[in-house]
């Protein structure tokens, strides 16, 4: 094979493989986002919890600042029960003593209650964190693979453009001219005679055309209808031959 259709299938694969790490790089953040993502779920249970504790601890002043309500007004008959004239008067001081007093009891068991649950929501607020914290930890450590395999990307990537351009200082200026401008079109510049047609768009060469380019390898062949740098692969002979 002539050294320049060597040259070029090479930077050929180069680009290839370029443009496959390019992809990878720039999808970096992208692949970021998503791991991080996960941690949304864990995120949204603790301010659930914490939401929850805030609430109960809420409401428990409510019921504690009602029973301090009850209580001074309790006392507050108390204290005005002296100056009541009749039996009558006395005893709705007293059913009004007992109705308070009945709030207030009701009042103490929402309290307890609520005091039995601040412990749960207490837990689940612990439970929450911790396995927040875990899910960070396992993000962060898939997060810095990513961030690691990526630079090893970035390092073989140069260490490829690097080599391209060296290739490319050993080609010849017109093939690679034109394999830059059919690279740009197509994706690829060359293409192999496959069953003597072009594998790159598939149209059939001539015999007359394939026995040439056999028979002179230093000369650059092209597909008339695609444009691509048209090679023989070694092992493969043409059948007019
Ligand atoms: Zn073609």
């Amino acid at each position: 094979m002539h050294r320049n259709l060597e040259i070029l299938l090479e930077i050929q694969a180069l680009e290839l493989t370029l443009r496959e790490l390019d992809v990878d790089i720039a999808a970096l953040p992208k692949h970021l986002a998503i791991v991080e993502g996960r941690l949304q779920d864990a995120q949204q249970a603790v301010e659930r919890a914490k939401a929850a504790e805030v609430a109960g601890q809420s409401e428990r002043r409510q019921v504690d600042r009602e029973i301090e309500a009850l209580r001074a007004k309790v006392d507050k008959i108390r204290a005005h029960s002296g100056d009541v004239k009749t039996n009558q008067e006395y005893r709705a001081l007293l059913d009004e003593i007992a109705f308070a007093e009945a709030q207030i009891a009701k009042h103490e068991e929402r309290l307890l209650e609520i005091m039995e649950s601040a412990d749960a929501l207490g837990r689940q607020v612990k439970e929450a964190e911790g396995a927040l914290a875990a899910q960070r930890a396992e993000v962060a450590a898939e997060a810095g693979a990513l961030k690691d395999s990526t630079g090893v990307k970035r390092t073989e990537r140069e260490k490829l453009a690097a080599n391209r351009q060296k290739l490319r200082s050993q080609a010849d200026e017109m093939w690679l001219r034109r394999f830059d401008r059919v690279l740009r079109m197509r994706g690829q510049a060359l293409a192999a005679i496959d069953r003597e047609a072009c594998s790159g768009c598939r149209v059939r060469q001539r015999p007359q055309f394939l026995q040439e380019m056999s028979g002179d390898p230093e000369r650059l062949f092209v597909c008339e209808s695609c444009g691509r740098i048209l090679y023989l692969e070694t092992d493969q002979v043409p059948s007019s031959q």
